[in-house]
């Protein structure tokens, strides 16, 4: 958990955040300003502050094996997913998250 990190938080549960999915390494949960009708993060619970943080193959394929499961879940044929890397690239919040967005 890094401090001042809104994801560490969300995590922690200190904002009673709804989980559409969880497992020992991930969470998923609505964003909060959504871009499409269906609009989640995909969030690992390890505090990583952007993909180029991460060295962690394991982990990796959790986390897109998480998309698959996530959508499985709610009946999401159809989407697309998206992870911005970097200010520049139009990251916000810098702890990993694979956004997931359908209609
Ligand atoms: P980024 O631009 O870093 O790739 O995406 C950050 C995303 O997190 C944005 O789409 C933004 O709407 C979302 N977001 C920021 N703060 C919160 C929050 O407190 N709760 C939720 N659910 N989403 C958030
Ligand atoms: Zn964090």
């Amino acid at each position: 958990m890094a401090e001042d990190c809104i994801f560490c938080k969300i995590i922690n549960g200190d904002f009673n955040t709804e989980f559409v999915y969880e497992t020992d390494k991930l969470v998923v949960f609505k964003d909060i300003n959504p871009k499409a009708p269906i609009h989640l993060l995909l969030v690992p619970k390890m505090h990583v502050e952007s993909l180029n943080e991460l060295d962690d193959k394991e982990l990796l394929g959790d986390l897109m094996m998480g998309v698959k499961e996530v959508t499985k879940k709610i009946g999401l044929k159809s989407y697309r997913t998206q992870i911005n890397t970097g200010k520049e690239a139009g990251q916000e919040v810098f702890h990993l998250h694979i956004h997931i967005l359908g209609k």
